[in-house]
């Protein structure tokens, strides 16, 4: 009878373990975003800088686009603060509406991602670390009533504008000086408090190009950037080690250069390219040129983190996750008489694409979009078309919306149609 006790105990005990593993599979996860301002994909590639590549050797490194896409609604410059609306907001500057570094007047109805964080049911703690102010109190726009006033838990900024702490040096060097406090600040707020949302934004390296374009002074700075991101990244994997804890973390540029290196702002392809490296293990094709850009960055760590999001903002997304499953891809519209023809890509041919589509823009200034589901096709169709009615719409905005994955797509008309071909002689 004791015998039989005992073998019940150890059978109990033996549950008891295996329920504490299933638990502890369940890791929470944290979100690390650093963005190295202007380095080029190929001097970043040439380098090969320890931290950058370490991380993209636990998971994966690629080149991708910024700058929205050429000649079209979208096209965005390739300018910092631009850049970083970008990333934050999964949006291309026809929405977000930042279009330079000053007298930003960002269109705060599409929610950053600490936006979305701070609106989710479940308290989510955000963290920014960052060489200049205006990141958050211009792009992410805390305590603005447009912004739901917005709260950052851990704010780590200011240090641009302390001129005593940071007096000024030679070729700017200040602005190194303020990137190694903040990584400094970073790496000591991820170990004792590990919040869940963290962004590190670090400004000298696109300084350094300004100053003498692509050469030995912009590579030395490359590197030592890169170290201070090592002690950032060393503080996640401390958080890896100690705690229940599963990072996602992404370093990447906000733009690429001139031929010379020195300038930035156009749509040229080295401008235009932008690089990414990220440890997670598990990307889909999304994480690969021509597809990569800024704008994937929120829906990435949207998917990651399980956020939920309100639909018409994830109708709004400029990109899609390279995390989870990727059902379609590279959306795109033609005009054929009265009826506009969707085509996408397909990875997985499984489930129906749902369309649908409004000819309103009542989003952008904080209305409700009258968004119609005006077809439902299986996702290996590949296309449908769409008939149009009599109304000469100038904007008809679409989402194909699939198991996985919501694409969306401006589709412009012009009302003044048709023209006399004479008109362009
Ligand atoms: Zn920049």
């Amino acid at each position: 009878m004791m015998k039989r006790f005992s073998g019940l105990l150890s059978l109990l005990a033996i549950v008891g373990l295996l329920f504490a593993g299933c638990q502890s599979v369940e890791k929470k996860r944290k979100i690390l975003f650093v963005i190295m301002d202007g380095v080029p994909a190929d001097n970043i590639e040439r380098l090969h800088p320890s931290t950058v590549f370490e991380i993209g050797d636990q998971g994966h490194y690629s080149r991708g686009y910024c700058g929205g896409k050429v000649g079209q609604y979208s096209q965005t410059p390739t300018i910092s603060a631009v850049g970083y609306n970008n990333i934050l907001t999964g949006t291309w500057v026809h929405k977000h509406n930042v279009h330079h570094n000053e007298n930003q007047q960002p269109n705060y109805n599409y929610w950053s991602i600490f936006r979305i964080a701070k609106e989710q049911k479940t308290d989510v703690t955000t963290a920014i670390y960052s060489s200049w102010t205006d990141n958050r109190t211009m792009l992410l726009g805390e305590g603005k009533p447009e912004t739901g006033n917005l709260k950052i838990d851990y704010v780590f900024d200011g240090y641009d504008l302390d001129y005593q702490n940071f007096p000024k040096r030679n070729h700017d060097l200040r602005i190194y000086d303020i990137d190694s406090t903040v990584c400094e600040r970073a790496a000591d707020c991820i170990r004792t408090n590990a919040p869940d949302l963290n962004w590190v934004y670090l400004w000298y390296t696109d300084d350094a190009y300004h100053w003498y374009g692509d050469g030995a002074f912009a590579d030395e700075y490359v590197l030592k950037t890169d170290a201070l991101i090592g002690k950032v990244w060393d503080a996640v994997k401390y958080r890896e080690e100690h705690f229940d804890e599963e990072w996602l973390v992404i370093v990447l540029s906000d733009h690429g250069r001139d031929e010379l290196g020195y300038d930035h702002g156009g749509q040229s392809d080295r401008a235009r390219t932008i690089w990414m490296s990220t440890n997670l293990s598990e990307v889909n094709d999304q994480f690969a040129e021509p597809y990569l850009s800024h704008t994937d960055v929120n829906p990435t760590i949207c998917k990651f983190m399980g956020f939920e999001i309100p639909r018409d903002l994830a109708f709004e997304f400029d990109g899609s996750s390279f995390y989870g499953p990727r059902d379609i891809y590279a959306l795109e519209s033609l005009n054929y008489d009265n009826s506009i023809i969707l085509r996408w890509k397909i990875d997985q041919g499984k489930g129906m694409a749902r369309v649908f589509m409004c000819n309103d823009n009542k989003f952008a200034t904080g209305g409700k979009d009258d968004w119609k589901e005006v077809a439902i096709v299986p996702v290996t169709d590949g296309e449908c078309t769409i008939e149009l009615d009599e109304t000469d719409h100038k904007l008809y905005k679409f989402a194909v919306q699939t198991d996985n994955t919501i694409l969306n797509l401006w589709h412009c008309r012009h009302a003044d149609r048709p023209v006399s071909p004479i008109e362009y002689r």
